[in-house]
């Protein structure tokens, strides 16, 4: 049976539109409620609006896809296991991307490398090759070196660090590579599934950086799979600017040197000053955040220190809001040197250093884009109503580039990410898969 996308027509862009519209909205006052997540609800609940891909969700081949996908139970909790056994500490993938690379294969993908950042990409060619869509999950975890990944079951749920963020992501990219070629599906455009590098902390979205740089392969469209309820899809990109700055003296001692500029006070002079000014910035408007998040330096009680420095995280999904806490925070700390410079009562004046530790794009989805209308189309078609939710993930790349992109859920039920005590169970753990799979096959232009 031949399925050509249908047009998106005027009444769901229109429905949509006015749906995002009040989404964008209301997410102009939506604040955290420390849940934890870093993410802000965007959305309102939309009405339900005809989808392009209803028609295709009616397939007989996509239905026999479905039924295998539920099947896949076993295989896809035995893949879990391997791969979260495999540690992926920030900037050490290497060990867990070769031996995705080697599961890829065994899928029937015969396309697969691995680029120069780490990155693992699998090329499924369409019949055209004329459109490109990405789907994309994050090999990396936050976890150290060192730490034990052995994988513990308590009824369905499993315990181990990183097996739902994002591990079980990966095991969503395996399964559609299964659907796909067990039921022998054509699509119009390249397909190309990607287990990317550096996603987390201080690997400042590396992989993806890496693969839009220039010459890098042409991507028209980006599904991200990351982060743990089914209803939640990602259209806005949290950006952030994040610096290490050190202030640096001559030090001494406590009572001998007393008056030479002092580092520590440049330090809290930054702080104070930033923090007045910034939430200026930060009170009302679009949601804006700062945090201070770690302070060191110093030798001993009774000494001047010789430097004292922090580390600094402020984000928005705004890039003008972004930019103006940034150069808020510039301005503070040369305000704090000067006056800690002129205040000291002898020796040499103190230098500092601002160091940038990490920079993600800030930006949304264009509410147009036929992607957003066929993820929500996809999840309602499986009873799920979408929530539009800002987040910083490695769509922020391509949303920062005006790229269709969003990040929708890996599925089961994730608890405690970034913690060791961190879990994920295995309950209607196929829905994300099917929502995925429907949602990329009318992207990529089922025949
Ligand atoms: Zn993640």
């Amino acid at each position: 049976m031949m399925i050509k996308r249908q047009p998106f027509n005027k009444r769901t862009a229109a429905a949509l539109t006015k749906g995002l519209a009040a989404a964008l909205a209301l997410g102009g006052c939506a604040h955290n409620t420390g849940s934890g997540t870093s993410a802000a609800d965007v959305s309102a609940t939309m009405e339900a609006v005809p989808s392009p891909v209803d028609a295709l969700a009616v397939d007989p081949k996509v239905k026999a896809a479905f039924a295998t996908i539920e099947g896949m139970n076993e295989t896809n909790i035995d893949r879990l296991i391997t791969l979260t056994e495999i540690p992926a500490p920030p900037f050490m993938e290497e060990a867990r991307a070769a031996a995705l690379v080697e599961m890829l294969k065994a899928a029937g993908l015969d396309d697969v490398s691995t680029d120069e950042s780490g990155n693992v990409i699998a090329r499924r060619p369409g019949k055209t090759g004329e459109r490109t869509i990405a789907v994309v999950a994050h090999i990396d975890t936050v976890f150290p070196e060192g730490t034990d990944v052995t994988v513990r079951r308590e009824g369905n749920t499993y315990f181990a660090p990183g097996i739902g963020d994002n591990t079980r992501g990966l095991v969503v990219l395996l399964s559609l590579v299964d659907a796909l070629q067990a039921h022998k599906f054509e699509t119009a455009a390249d397909i190309l599934f990607v287990g990317s590098v550096g996603e987390e902390g201080l690997g400042d979205l590396r992989g993806v950086r890496h693969l839009f740089r220039d010459g890098g392969p042409k991507i028209d469209s980006f599904i991200a799979i990351d982060g743990g309820s089914d209803d939640r899809v990602v259209t806005e990109a949290v950006g952030s600017n994040r610096y290490r700055v050190t202030f640096s003296g001559p030090g001494g001692h406590s009572y001998g040197a007393f008056g030479r500029a002092h580092p520590h006070q440049a330090l809290s002079e930054t702080i104070v000053g930033f923090t007045k000014a910034a939430r200026r910035i930060t009170d009302d408007g679009p949601k804006a955040t700062f945090s201070v998040g770690r302070i060191g330096g110093g030798t001993s009680v009774n000494s001047i220190p010789f430097t004292s420095w922090m580390e600094i995280d402020m984000r928005s999904a705004e890039p003008e809001k972004l930019a103006k806490l940034d150069a808020a925070f510039q301005k503070a700390v040369q305000n704090a040197l000067e006056k800690e410079n002129k205040n000291r009562l002898e020796g040499d004046g103190l230098t500092v250093e601002v160091k940038s530790v990490g920079q993600r794009p800030p930006g949304r989805s264009d509410p147009d884009a036929g992607l957003l209308a066929n993820v929500r189309g996809a999840l309602q078609h499986l009873g799920i109503e979408p929530r539009f939710v800002a987040s910083s993930t490695d769509a922020n790349i391509p949303i920062s580039l005006g790229i269709p992109a969003v990040t929708i859920s890996r599925g089961g039920v994730s608890k405690n990410a970034h913690a060791p005590n961190e879990s994920w169970e295995n309950v209607d753990a196929h829905l994300a898969i099917q929502a995925v799979l429907l949602a990329l096959l009318t992207e990529a232009e089922m025949e």
